[in-house]
């Protein structure tokens, strides 16, 4: 079976246990601040496993785009290293959400394994969980009685409670797990070993493809454990791991997943996979890589400097960085594989070949730019690494690495990878010193420590903000949140007209008013589908009925910015053409903020065109249409374009103010008018391919106006309130410029005289003439003076010359060459003379100067001059 084949049949055999297939969620996580990146298929079911959202089926199966390349899964390092563990890979998963549990879970992955894919139950063994005594949790002997009607007992091994209890984090839901392993060893060795002896000892033949986790606990803060009310079934196996097992090989990479991709690669650098390790190695971590890259960029994150951007960013100077040192490619290369992978994966993953264009762009720009720092790094590196060798020690100094990190944007992974190569290791503690010191680069997340909620009324939390600002409302839940900087408490409430912050707009703030009380609701955030309230304190009566008042005139600058958001999508789409998509939106009371692609600089003249239209469309005031749970096809007929990376339910709401039409969960304004005014502040780029504007409305345009106004009037002041004041200004500005060579002509015409007047008073001091004063010129003067008289009296002289112009005295000493053959030295007697201005200098024997604070000893210093020549 080719790897679409197998991909197929997973859905169909769910299918035919009644599942519904639903697609992959979006690989960059938006509404979770726990996690940047999906890394497991139950990630997108989260808040139906909270029980925050009723689950539209309660079986499910889907195959899930995962990355693994931070927080709680890291398997960076493994990749391409070890044969079956990738940075991006598939995730095959079906779920039961209430409905069935172990028994079905595991007769059917049997069904599925032994049976549809015919893989021989002779290799296969499963896990279950030993139980844990300090816990007081038994072994789960449910689940091995059910696996002992297909496995032989010393085919079913206990796991301790790492491998095979499962925890969605430090509270929450949890449980025991069995995972289902595969030996597929030839048959010597195993006759030698047998294999339920290397099962989770990472041996690269006997590996996991399949875990199943039985959620039946949920984690409280203390630690405790208690049962949960609606049991979870979440099963995830490798889609890598299984195409390899089905079509017999021993790595995930020599699969049809992989092998195009490394072919690619393999005559782009003139090599052959399976020739040389080394080189091996850098072709598995630039395919795997490249997926990861190009699918993150598919869903809209860019590579950037900060929390999921810099991971991807991270993980592209990792591939750019084996081909250049085992590659030897020397150039943007990545890029050139895209059209690769889209041939191979587009099918199954549409945002693939709808993007490629941009993907590409991206990937090439951020190639060539870190390729070009690269060079200079590694060999800093190999600096650093051959002083430290010869120093004796075997650890690179933390501040080394962080150099190499903050001036040549080495991540510090990388720093080891290549530290390891050579036997070395990395002071970690000192990077993270040096990171932690360059307090606006290190983001580190402010560290939490969660309460329990505090239960007050069992409801769910609906959201009735679109319709209105004020609501009365009962509190569900609280709990504290103590951070470094204070104590918070989050609120869950059964009605809220409180928007949580979602999809680039902010939460609402505002009021919470009972009869005795009231509260500050300072943010709003949405969590796995549910508006969390931060407040100020809690309330003395909880259970009381409380008005929530949304800040209404902070409320309505949001609605304008996210409507005139929507206005200008359109008008740069009219402006610059179709392919003008969103990348990115924030929406704020105070301005927006839109990101889309494109591949130029926007002119000042398309910037002023969607001005207009937009301006245009407020003035026709077009009122809010809105459609609320419609069907996601009927919404498409509607014209809303999905977009790539946004994660859409069966019903969506679609927003539509005349010919402007957008799938949008935001507040808007009634109507178009209320905007009042857009003005664009600014155009940049924000990475290849993507640009970024920036603009304002309403009061901010006035207030932009007003101060442009009077900047304007106060200027027009300046100049006896001319009527026409750019005529007056240029021509200000051309008479400031004759002026000004008029006053060049006067001054060297007066430096004329000044020198013929020192000439004239000019000592002969034992055969040397000494031409001195102090002129009223600036120092330019004194040097041009100087080096004339030089010039017109080649023999035995002396020129000092003190000058102030500007209030900045400055001393001029220079001697013939005569008498600096026999020894004379301008700039020492300069620097001794300078004294008496307060001042010091220096310069050639010949000429010199000091600058100094003290006019006053002008005159002094000249005579100083003279008397330290000894003539
Ligand atoms: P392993 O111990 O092999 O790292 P895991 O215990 O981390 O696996 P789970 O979190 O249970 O794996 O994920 C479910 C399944 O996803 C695994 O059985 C495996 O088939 C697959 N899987 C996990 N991590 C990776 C990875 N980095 N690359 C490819 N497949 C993976
Ligand atoms: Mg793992």
């Amino acid at each position: 079976m080719t790897a679409k084949e197998i991909r197929e049949s997973f859905k169909k055999f769910f299918e035919s246990k009644e599942h519904l297939i639903v697609p992959s969620a979006p690989m960059v996580v938006k509404d979770d601040p726990t996690l940047m990146f999906t890394n497991a298929g139950m990630n997108q079911f989260k808040d139906i496993i909270l029980g925050n959202a009723t689950p539209k089926c309660r079986r499910q199966a889907d195959t899930q785009k995962c990355l693994r390349v931070s927080g709680k899964h890291n398997d960076l390092e493994e990749v391409g290293h070890d044969t079956y563990h990738h940075t991006m890979f598939e995730m095959l998963g079906n779920w039961s959400f209430g409905d069935y549990f172990k028994k079905e879970a595991i007769s059917w992955a049997w069904e599925y394994i032994v049976d549809v894919l015919k893989i021989d139950p002779a290799d296969l063994y499963a896990t279950v969980f030993e139980g844990s005594p300090e816990e007081g949790l038994a072994r789960d002997d449910e689940a091995a009685s059910i696996w002992e009607q297909f496995l032989p007992k010393d085919h079913i091994i206990n796991g301790n409670k790492h491998d095979n209890f499962w925890e969605m984090g430090d509270t929450g839901p949890c449980g025991p797990c069995s995972e289902l392993h595969v030996d597929s060893r030839p048959a010597e060795e195993k006759a030698k070993i047998p294999g339920r002896e290397l099962v989770n000892k990472d041996h690269p033949q006997v590996i996991e493809i399949w875990n199943l986790v039985f959620m039946q606990f949920n984690r409280k803060a203390d630690g405790s454990l208690e049962g949960l009310p609606a049991k979870v079934i979440d099963t995830g196996m490798g889609f890598e791991r299984l195409v390899r097992t089905l079509q017999g090989k021993t790595s995930n990479y020599d699969t049809d997943v992989f092998q195009p991709l490394i072919k690619a690669m393999a005559d782009m650098a003139g090599c052959k996979y399976g020739d040389d390790e080394k080189k091996d190695v850098a072709l598995r971590v630039i395919v795997d890589h490249l997926r990861a890259i190009a699918f993150a960029i598919a869903d809209g994150q860019l590579p950037s400097n900060a929390k999921a951007g810099y991971v991807i960013r991270r993980i592209l100077r990792r591939a750019v960085r084996y081909g250049y040192t085992f590659l030897g490619q020397k150039e943007a290369f990545i890029y050139k594989l895209v059209p690769t992978l889209v041939a191979e994966m587009g099918e199954a993953f549409p945002e693939l070949p709808a993007q490629q264009k941009l993907i590409m762009k991206v990937m090439q720009e951020e190639e060539s730019s870190f390729l070009r720092t690269l060079e200079n790094g590694i060999k800093l590196l190999q600096g650093v690494i051959d002083d430290t060798k010869a120093a004796g020690k075997t650890e690179i100094a933390g501040d080394k690495a962080f150099t190499l990190f903050d001036t040549f944007g080495f991540p510090l992974d990388l720093t080891e990878l290549i530290c390891r190569e050579q036997g070395m290791t990395v002071d970690e503690k000192g990077f993270d010193a040096c990171m932690q010191e360059q307090k606006n680069r290190a983001r580190n997340a402010a560290e939490v420590k969660l309460g329990d909620w505090v239960v007050i009324k069992e409801a769910e939390s609906e959201f009735v903000g679109y319709d209105y600002t004020e609501y009365p409302c009962h509190i569900v839940k609280y709990r504290e949140v103590k951070q470094k900087k204070g104590t918070a408490y989050e609120m869950i409430l059964d009605q809220t007209p409180f928007y949580g912050e979602m999809g680039g707009e902010v939460g609402d703030s505002g009021v919470l008013v009972s009869e005795n009380e009231e509260i500050q609701v300072l943010d709003t955030k949405k969590e796995n589908g549910v508006a969390i309230h931060i407040v100020n304190k809690i309330p003395a009566q909880p259970e009381a009925e409380f008005m929530a008042c949304v800040d209404v005139d902070r409320r309505h600058a949001i609605e304008s910015n996210h409507t005139c958001t929507h206005l200008i999508d359109e008008a740069l789409r009219e402006v610059l053409g179709e392919h003008v998509e969103q990348k990115g939106s924030l929406v704020t009371a105070d301005y927006l903020r839109f990101d889309f692609s494109h591949f130029e600089k926007v002119t000042p003249e398309q910037i002023r065109q969607v001005e207009h239209i937009v301006n245009d469309r407020i003035r026709q005031n077009i009122p809010l249409q809105e459609f609320r749970d419609t069907p996601i096809e009927e919404a498409k007929q509607l014209g809303a374009i999905a977009l790539f990376g946004e994660k859409y339910g069966d019903k969506v709401r679609v927003v539509k103010f005349g010919s402007s039409v957008e799938f949008c969960g935001g507040c808007h304004a009634k109507a178009t008018g209320q905007i009042g005014m857009v003005r664009i502040i600014s155009e940049s780029s924000v990475a290849a391919g993507v640009r970024r504007i920036e603009a304002i409305t309403g009061a901010a345009v006035e207030k932009l106006m007003d101060d442009a106004q009077d900047l304007q009037n106060d200027i027009r002041a300046l100049f006896n309130n001319t009527p026409n004041l750019l005529d007056t200004i240029s021509k200000a500005i051309s008479e400031n410029k004759e002026l000004q060579a008029q006053v060049e002509e006067f001054k060297s015409q007066k430096a004329a005289q000044l020198k013929e007047a020192i000439i004239s008073k000019a000592q002969d001091i034992n055969g040397t003439k000494v031409i001195s004063g102090v002129l009223p010129i600036d120092p330019q003067n004194a040097k041009d003076i100087a080096f004339q008289l030089r010039a017109q009296f080649p023999e035995r002289l002396l020129v000092a010359i003190g000058c102030a112009a500007g209030g900045k005295p400055t001393l001029t000493v220079a001697f013939s060459d005569d008498l600096v053959k026999e020894g004379k030295h301008a700039g020492q007697i300069v620097r001794e003379a300078g004294k008496l201005i307060q001042g010091g200098g220096g310069g050639q024997p010949h000429f010199a100067t000091a600058g100094g604070k003290n006019a006053d000893g002008l005159k002094s210093a000249v005579d100083k001059v003279i008397e330290l020549s000894q003539l």
